[in-house]
């Protein structure tokens, strides 16, 4: 069976950086498992993934516009310590989950000034190319509640 729209998909995967820096992989883990065509997977991998079938292994580079989106310096903003309520502790590096307009977003603290904080709300992928090593496991046709829920159920997926 081919990847298609509405198929339940399950992949290995490793990811690098262009210095080959692994910076997330399914080895180890379960596979990743996925509804195919829906937006669940970012574009430049899903797109590559369509067509193919059980057992077929490729090698994607997917620049950052079909990723994760170039760097925005707009979001980049300047915030008082005393306005990260319930964080301790501020050093650079630290991430932590932020709600904003476009929901749940990942906001990293790059620099710390006296009392003042940096906060960088860029996705920590955006501006990386993204090389992915993928493996087909499986495709399956989706469930009519799958595409109901617009999720996948089952042994890998969530459950009711
Ligand atoms: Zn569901």
């Amino acid at each position: 069976m081919q990847i298609a729209k509405h198929r339940v998909v399950s992949i290995e995967y490793t990811l690098t950086d262009d210095e080959g820096t692994v910076l997330d992989t399914s080895r180890g883990r379960e596979p990743l498992v996925y509804l195919h065509g829906v937006g669940a997977m970012i574009p430049g991998l899903e797109a590559a993934l369509t067509d193919k079938v059980a057992g077929d292994a490729l090698e994607v580079r997917v620049p950052p516009a079909e990723a994760y989106g170039e760097r925005d310096d707009g979001l980049i903003q300047q915030a008082r310590r005393s306005q990260l309520q319930g964080v301790p502790e501020v050093e650079v590096g630290m991430q932590f989950q932020a709600s904003g307009p476009e929901g749940r977003q990942i906001v990293t603290v790059i620099a710390v000034d006296g009392d003042q904080v940096t906060l960088d709300a860029n996705h920590p992928l955006a501006g990386v190319p993204l090389n992915f090593a993928v493996e087909v496991v499986s495709v399956r046709a989706a469930t009519a509640q799958e595409l109901q829920h617009g999720h996948i159920h089952g042994p890998h997926g969530h459950d009711h």
